[in-house]
């Protein structure tokens, strides 16, 4: 039997949690301007860098409050649901931009609540072997797993979707590069183009998709279960980061959801606030969402 090792996790370390993130955030976006910058010196493009900026922004925000709020508070814990006009049109925009069904992804995150920290945990820098350096690779292995055997994981799968739409991207996921390729990145160049141009778009893209990537996986699977705060013993690593997370719609208040696993409003004492909640709630006022658990 596997057992948690709690001896690395480092509490009370929020300015390094800080740094951390910031510059998680930042690298690819900054990484794509410098792009931009170079093809407007070196190709005689005209793109507005400040304008691009804002938009990788508001793409990387979407992005990081659908995965958060539909596969992660929705689906894997069923803290709330959305209403179909709007669940629909997000787990396509999150196909598209992730390449994951809801299905599969939250299979995987039961299984990390299930095991977290032991060695069965499917991604964590603290179990044998574990490192921030490789959660990426432990968190695609452990996807790839989920994926090619679904039997293993059936305990993880109660009450998720298993539609048409849900079976359609089991398969393309098995066809090599056709799905990416031939329909997600047509698609995503569709929504971008418009309103930043090709060429801009070209040079937006790894800075939207990393940074997405680096707050859903880095952040949240890495660091918060190595640097930040814990507020009780929740008999895991987890930690948050810092107390108000707008970038990551409040997921960096990861230990108070390992928690209470249940609970939609991930802050707990009076210094934090989950701005991811609140938005639900708004929506909640408008019948967007139902059966919201505070
Ligand atoms: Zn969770
Ligand atoms: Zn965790």
């Amino acid at each position: 039997m596997a057992t948690a090792r709690f001896e690395r996790v480092k509490t009370h370390n929020i300015p390094m949690a800080l740094f951390c993130y910031f510059i998680l955030m930042w690298v690819p976006i900054t990484i794509s301007a410098g792009l931009m910058a170079l093809w407007n010196t070196l190709g005689s493009a005209e793109i507005n860098i400040f304008e691009c900026v804002i938009f990788m922004l508001i793409m990387r925000q979407i992005n990081v409050f659908t995965l958060s709020t539909l596969f992660h508070r929705s689906y894997s814990h069923r803290q709330f649901q959305y209403h179909p006009i709007v669940e629909h049109p997000m787990r396509v925009w999150n196909w598209v931009w992730a390449g994951t069904g809801g299905r599969a992804w939250a299979v995987l995150h039961r299984w990390h609540h299930a095991a977290a920290d032991t060695d069965d945990d499917p991604h964590s820098p603290t179990k044998t072997g574990g490192t921030i350096w490789n959660i990426t690779a432990q968190t695609f292995k452990a996807y790839q797993e989920c994926l090619h055997n679904p039997e293993k994981y059936s305990k993880f799968e109660y009450k998720l979707p298993n539609d048409a739409f849900e079976r359609f991207i089991h398969w393309l996921q098995g066809q090599g590069l056709l799905g990416l390729v031939g329909i997600r990145l047509p698609l995503i160049f569709a929504i971008m183009t418009p309103f930043i141009g090709w060429q801009a778009a070209v040079c937006a893209l790894p800075g939207i998709m990393a940074s997405v990537w680096f707050s859903t996986v880095i952040i949240v699977n890495g660091l918060c279960h190595l640097v930040g705060y814990q507020v009780m013993d929740s008999g895991d690593t987890s930690t948050n980061l810092f107390p108000i997370d707008f970038f990551g719609w409040g997921e960096a208040l990861h230990h108070n959801h390992h928690h209470k696993q249940g609970r939609a409003n991930y802050a707990i004492t009076k210094f934090e606030w989950d701005p991811g909640f609140w938005t639900l709630w708004c929506f909640s006022k408008v019948g967007l969402v139902r059966n919201l658990k505070p």
